[in-house]
């Protein structure tokens, strides 16, 4: 197909139907299209020859970075080899063998086996049918409701999509369905209560979910679902205490957590996992993203024994589990897993996380704790975002018809810099790819300060 960008253009705003954006606009012309020709590192560009830094890693998922000759010869080499078997009834492939071995071994925390999916979604609405699978082994069929925390991002199908915790996912396709119930933010900095510590805020989530868990009824309660850090719903790393205070409720309830890492495993938050940071010790883990860097789709749910030997109890009960996708464990997507994963290793791309991630959380205090539009700066590892206030000592949000984070983040690509515009209030986030470096990080420091300095001006500060 030889086709003028013009043509592409108006053929992409005919025949494709974008996730998460306005469609009428985009039909309409009144949305640009920005057609993606290539990647180099932490620099992507687009068919009119624009290169940005992305800051985001695609959707937080590009860790190693684009153009590695390496993953793309681990899929090459494994195309030609095998290209595809299922992996029902016994069969298996080299690649998932020892893909699952290592991820089970990084995760430790008495993980066991590991169930592959395609996206972050379908993991989750796997991990949710074998939570009620185990309540029915168990002889529980009451206990089925989930929790999970208002801006939790889980998902968009139907399961997941309700338990995402932003209504802009549900409105208008009749979601949330039954058996989902939500929980507070653990976000200080907006709900925290003047004079109040961030451990007394964790406590005080605790307990509210406590009380949830207490006026619905523990036997009817079976999970929580939640993300080491609340990543779509605006980056927020957990206040103190959070995790040990919320554990603590969940054990005394016998309700099984859930650890979305879809975004915090394989090195983001400076460790392996986003678990290992919070000291979050997980009944079932959903990993995606990272785990290839996304050259090619997967995703996994990281069963721990507990809920494993059950899983194993109910086979010899009720027969064969009926679950099944046709590309779980994909020899092509897990030899780019190995591939990645042994970049991740090799380059110790946790310790650039880590350090690197401390390098940028340093440079943002530094460049926005003063500033005007800036009500708080936070993150942890390589994700960071930054919080805008109409009055940031009073917390003030803007007017959302003024779109002040959508500006910003517009102006920063006029800069050259990709940095997201979070769907829920006037959030700019970051989450580069791992091998970022501390030049690069300046850079990128540098154009986010001066599209905040711009749109400050536009809005007459
Ligand atoms: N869980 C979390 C924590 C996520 O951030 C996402 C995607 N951003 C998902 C689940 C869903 O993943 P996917 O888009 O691959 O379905």
């Amino acid at each position: 197909m030889d086709q003028s960008i013009n043509d592409l253009s108006v053929i992409d705003r005919a025949h494709v139907f974008h996730p998460s954006t306005h469609a009428a606009q985009f039909a309409r012309g009144e949305i640009p299209n920005r057609i993606m020709t290539g990647g180099k590192g932490v620099y992507v560009e687009d068919r009119d020859g624009r290169r940005s830094i992305d800051g985001f890693a695609g959707l937080y998922c590009v860790n190693v970075g684009y153009g590695r000759h390496e993953m793309a010869t681990a899929i090459y080499e494994q195309a030609k080899q095998l290209a595809y078997y299922h992996t029902y009834v016994g069969h298996s492939n080299d690649q998932i063998i020892r893909l699952s071995e290592r991820i089970v071994r990084k995760a430790g925390m008495g993980m066991s086996r590991v169930y592959y999916g395609l996206s972050g979604s379908d993991a989750n609405e796997t991990n949710i049918k074998l939570v009620w699978y185990y309540n029915n082994v168990l002889g529980r069929p009451e206990k089925k409701k989930i929790i999970s925390r208002r801006r939790g991002y889980h998902g968009s199908g139907l399961m997941t999509g309700s338990l995402t915790g932003l209504p802009g996912f549900q409105n208008h396709f009749d979601l949330p369905l039954g058996r989902v119930l939500h929980t507070g933010t653990p976000h200080y900095w907006r709900a925290g209560k003047p004079g109040e510590t961030e451990r007394a805020f964790s406590r005080r989530l605790a307990d509210e979910l406590d009380a949830l868990i207490r006026a619905e009824g523990p036997e009817t309660v079976a999970a929580f679902i939640g993300e080491p850090v609340l990543g779509t719903g605006g980056i927020v790393p957990p206040p103190e205490g959070y995790w040990e205070e919320i554990q603590k409720v969940l054990a005394a309830h016998d309700v099984l957590l859930i650890a979305d890492e879809v975004v915090t495993a394989f090195g983001r938050t400076g460790e392996y996992f986003g678990c290992h940071t919070y000291d979050i010790r997980p009944d079932i883990i959903t990993i995606a993203k990272g785990v290839t860097s996304a050259y090619l789709p997967l995703s996994g749910s990281i069963i721990g024994e507990k809920v494993w030997s059950v899983i194993e109890e109910g086979n010899d009960k009720f027969g064969a589990i009926g679950h099944g996708w046709t590309y779980s464990a994909h020899p092509l997507c897990a030899a780019a897993a190995n591939a990645n994963l042994d970049i991740v290793d090799r380059e110790d791309l946790t310790r650039n996380a880590r350090e690197t991630g401390a390098y940028l959380q340093a440079a943002l205090h530094d460049a926005f704790d003063h500033n005007p539009l800036v009500g708080e700066v936070r993150g942890v590892g390589l994700l960071a975002a930054l919080q805008f206030a109409a009055d940031p000592d009073e917390k003030t949000p803007f007017d959302p018809a003024l779109g002040v984070g959508a500006k910003v983040s517009a102006a920063a690509l006029e800069e050259g810099l990709i940095a997201r515009a979070m769907p829920n209030g006037d959030i700019l986030g970051f989450a580069p790819p791992l091998i970022i470096t501390r030049g690069e990080i300046d850079q990128l420091v540098a154009m986010t300060k001066r599209a905040v300095d711009k749109v400050a001006k536009d809005l007459g500060r």
